[in-house]
């Protein structure tokens, strides 16, 4: 089975994607990402691909401990093609447009149009996405907390598209002891004049040798234990004088997947360091950061998710067995339409938590909004890293023995979405998130009202709507209960319960665009519902199938 060469184009044939940015941007920010996601869309399918594959297989980034005369030089190596990628993605102003104007509109971007442009990205590699979600995460910080000197001295940098030198960002938590539980760090800062000196060591430091200026959680000597000792400092990686700031990467680490990003170990011997806001608040603004960097792991899972299908698509439509093409065989046909109705609504879903997003980070949030926003997180950023994982391992499975083989992106897929699960809280740390919202906010009694307000604005009453009512009505049942529960029970039942809600969060929306859009949506929504909510009865048809008719 020879692979034709054909130049694609991740945005094209997106329709969903382009319905979400159609419905809200408005009409001139619309064609103006319309037109950069088409060239982006086409950029990131060829050579950008090839260039994942590349750094994948030969070419990952490596550690230049030492220079020639044998001083620490703790430099990293990336291939050529890698650099051009920095390049051509920070100048779409996928990091800069979110902060500053784009010249072409003369009014700034948004996070949505960001995480669409992210969505396509990592469709070709996770990885390269990665360095991006971090600098997204340093411009956040600094955009939000540090003082105007600070503002002036990085944020161009962070936010640059080509106009000035770009500083990717970093952000380094985690330490040896502890990464979930960051009340554990003991990197120290210790006063110097008006600034501060960093010691101690960082044990996962993604963007290491790469970042301008990385987010760093230490402890000012005297301060307190635990997490409230911890204050947001800004860290460049070299001096004015071009050498390193009191930094050195000790190692990278051999990682199963995402191995384009460098990430390192990190020893800080007197780096000096700007604090950004209140040192009594670092956690908070990190936390803050942190659910940023959710969505973007949400999005990281999306991309994966699509590309995982679409090569499975593609294989089984032009693979013979038994006479036929694969995908003629009802069990294939199911498979691919199962995974086609869940991508498609949880597209749709985690950008109807991004638009929430967008208005909340701008202040224009209620207080139940900004409740939800993170309770949407918490549940969006669980159920698409594991579906991430599930859609890479239906996808080799597609693809027989091939699949398994790295001449397919499939294997590289399931290595990267492997790490999704992990950083940036695990299953059971967005669990316990779950329990803090119940407990302190009643997060679900929130959750409840939203849906059901929602649902009071779909017009047709019909069997989908019905289904959704009664699972919301299960799931009530069931909040009522886990709210009633103690605290050591109530994480034992959380994981569970995230996920119920998200499937109900899903539903709502699959019924929506169904109401909206019609047609396929229409499909795309029973076969969701028929398959999230075990519906099909033993020995009746498959709804999915009905997507191949
Ligand atoms: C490739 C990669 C890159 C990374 N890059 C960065 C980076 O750039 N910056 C950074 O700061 N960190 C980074 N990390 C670290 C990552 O964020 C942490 O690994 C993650 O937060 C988990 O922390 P941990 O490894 O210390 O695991 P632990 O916290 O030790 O957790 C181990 C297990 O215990 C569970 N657990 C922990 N506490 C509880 C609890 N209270 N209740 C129930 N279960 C619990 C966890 O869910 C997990 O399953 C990276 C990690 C990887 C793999």
């Amino acid at each position: 089975m020879e692979e034709k060469i054909v130049r694609r184009n991740f945005y094209l044939t997106d329709q969903t994607l382009q319905h979400i940015l159609r419905s809200e941007l408005d009409t001139p920010f619309f064609h103006f990402a319309d037109k950069e996601l088409k060239a982006f869309g086409e950029q990131v399918a060829n050579e950008i691909d090839e260039r994942a594959k590349h750094t994948d297989r030969l070419g990952e980034p490596k550690l230049i401990k030492y220079d020639k005369f044998g001083d620490d030089s703790s430099t990293v190596w990336v291939n050529e093609g890698y650099r051009q990628t920095v390049k051509e993605t920070y100048e779409t102003g996928i990091v800069g447009y979110v902060h500053k104007e784009i010249p072409e509109l003369k009014s700034k971007g948004n996070y949505l149009y960001s995480f669409a442009q992210g969505y396509v990205l990592s469709q070709a590699e996770a990885g390269f996405y990665c360095p991006v979600t971090l600098t997204m995460a340093t411009a956040f910080l600094l955009n939000q907390y540090a003082s105007d000197e600070l503002k002036e001295k990085f944020l161009p940098h962070v936010c640059a598209t080509g106009d000035v030198e770009l500083f990717e960002g970093a952000t380094f938590l985690t330490e040896r002891q502890g990464g979930s539980d960051v009340g554990a760090n003991i990197v120290r800062a210790i006063k110097d004049g008006e600034d501060y000196r960093l010691y101690g060591e960082k044990y996962f430091a993604s963007n290491a040798g790469m970042a301008g200026v990385a987010m760093v959680l230490a402890r000012i000597e005297g301060a307190t234990s635990g997490s409230k000792g911890l204050t947001l400092f800004a860290v460049p990686w070299r001096n004015e004088a071009g050498s390193l700031n009191g930094i050195s990467i000790r190692r990278l680490k051999d990682k199963l997947g995402v191995r384009a990003v460098p990430s390192g170990e990190v020893e800080f011997d007197g780096a000096i360091a700007f604090v950004v806001g209140d040192p009594t608040n670092g956690l908070k603004y990190m936390m803050e950061a942190l659910n940023l960097s959710r969505i973007c792991n949400a999005v990281a899972s999306l991309g994966i998710m699509r590309r995982a299908l679409t090569e499975a698509q593609k294989y089984t439509e032009n693979r013979d067995a038994f006479g036929q093409k694969l995908i003629n065989f009802p069990m294939v046909q199911d498979t691919i339409g199962q995974l086609t109705a869940k991508h498609e609504i949880e597209l749709l879903t985690v950008f109807d938590l991004i638009k929430l997003y967008d208005r909340v980070v701008a202040g224009n949030g209620t207080s139940e909004e900004i409740i939800l926003n993170r309770l949407f997180i918490a549940i969006m950023k669980k159920e698409s890293a594991e579906q991430a994982i599930h859609f890479a391992h239906e996808a080799i499975e597609l693809h027989g023995g091939n699949g398994y083989i790295e001449d397919f992106v499939t294997p590289r897929l399931l290595r990267d979405a492997q790490v999704l699960t992990v950083w940036e809280g695990t299953a059971n740390i967005l669990g316990l998130e779950l329990v803090r919202l119940v407990r302190k906010f009643d997060a679900h009694l929130l959750f409840v009202k939203f849906v059901e307000l929602r649902l009071a604005h779909i017009k047709t009453q019909n069997s989908r709507f019905e289904i959704v009512q009664k699972e919301l009505a299960n799931l009530n049942e069931k909040l009522v209960k886990f709210a009633l529960l103690d605290e050591i029970t109530q994480t034992l039942e959380a994981k569970l319960i995230a996920k119920q809600m998200a499937w109900v969060y899903e539903s709502l929306v699959a019924i929506e665009v169904a109401q909206k859009m019609g047609g396929k949506y229409e499909l795309f929504a029973d076969v969701y519902l028929e398959n999230t909510w075990n519906l099909r009865e033993f020995g009746a048809e498959a709804k999915s199938l009905k997507l191949f008719l």
